[in-house]
């Protein structure tokens, strides 16, 4: 469980990203974020693998405050915390495989990971996780090749084989068109399934939230000002 205690962020320039969240969610939700740009949607997103540390309050994964953390425990927090940009943040001169393998290394970080020397099991993870979202005949090919559907696909597929806990995808679809945008989403929403991997997802588009979501944040100037099931948002709205 993802518990924010009266959590507040304050950039260095002074700009409160978050204003005194409270929050719970549990394990195998899927719950996505909304608000307009500039509403703290990534903070909030950010926060919970800490590529952002809020300024104030307590936040919990699994009954540990991660704002407690030092490095070595981060290490740790973004392996079992995967995260999904929106320019899918891919090596693009890299081969798809080792895209997909470099989510093992910071759960590794073996001499050997390192090298990139992986053993058969940490193989044969990634070309599954890669037929899961059903683009292993790209396995040999280089990211930059790939389309940014394809490569989103990809992302997801190297955070699946750090085998996380929790996905967080940071405006997953922005850079991409419609039917793609559906595609990548009902990915996101069969790994949640299967794997009850609790997934927060921020979405500009409330109709597509409507459609995916278990629940909705609705967030305005730092603040949540909506948290409901998604049924609800309609009336509410
Ligand atoms: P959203 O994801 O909803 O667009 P953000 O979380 O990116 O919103 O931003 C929330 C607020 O924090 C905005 O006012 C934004 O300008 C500000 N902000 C975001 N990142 C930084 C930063 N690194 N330094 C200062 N202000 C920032
Ligand atoms: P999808 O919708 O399946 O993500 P697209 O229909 O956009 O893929 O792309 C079709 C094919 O064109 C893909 O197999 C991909 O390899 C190729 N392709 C798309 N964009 C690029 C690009 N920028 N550079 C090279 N190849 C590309």
């Amino acid at each position: 469980m993802i518990e924010f205690k009266n959590v507040s962020l304050v950039y260095p320039n002074g700009t409160q990203g978050l204003k005194n969240i409270n929050l719970k969610i549990n394990d195998g939700e899927f719950v996505v974020v909304v608000g307009l740009s500039g509403a703290g949607k990534s903070t909030l997103i950010r926060s919970m693998n800490r590529l952002v540390t809020p300024t104030d309050g307590e936040l919990f994964i699994d009954d540990e405050n991660i704002l407690a953390y030092n490095s070595r425990n981060l290490r740790k927090l973004r392996t079992e915390v995967g995260m999904i940009f929106q320019n899918y943040n891919l090596v693009k001169r890299s081969t798809v495989m080792k895209n997909v393998i470099s989510g093992r290394l910071g759960y590794t970080g073996t001499l050997k990971s390192l090298l990139g020397i992986f053993s058969k099991e940490e193989l044969s993870l990634a070309y599954q996780s890669l037929e899961r979202v059903n683009i292993a005949e790209k396995v040999y090919q280089r990211a930059d090749q790939l389309s940014g559907g394809q490569q989103q696909r990809v992302a997801i597929a190297r955070v699946l084989t750090q085998q996380p806990k929790v996905v967080l995808a940071d405006e997953p679809v922005a850079s991409l068109d419609p039917p793609t945008s559906h595609q990548v989403m009902t990915y996101l929403r069969k790994i949640n399934k299967e794997d009850n991997i609790t997934t927060v997802v921020n979405l500009h588009f409330i109709d597509m939230a409507m459609e995916y979501a278990d629940r909705i944040i609705g967030m305005r100037a730092g603040e949540v000002v909506f948290d409901g099931p998604a049924s609800e948002v309609s009336e509410s709205t």
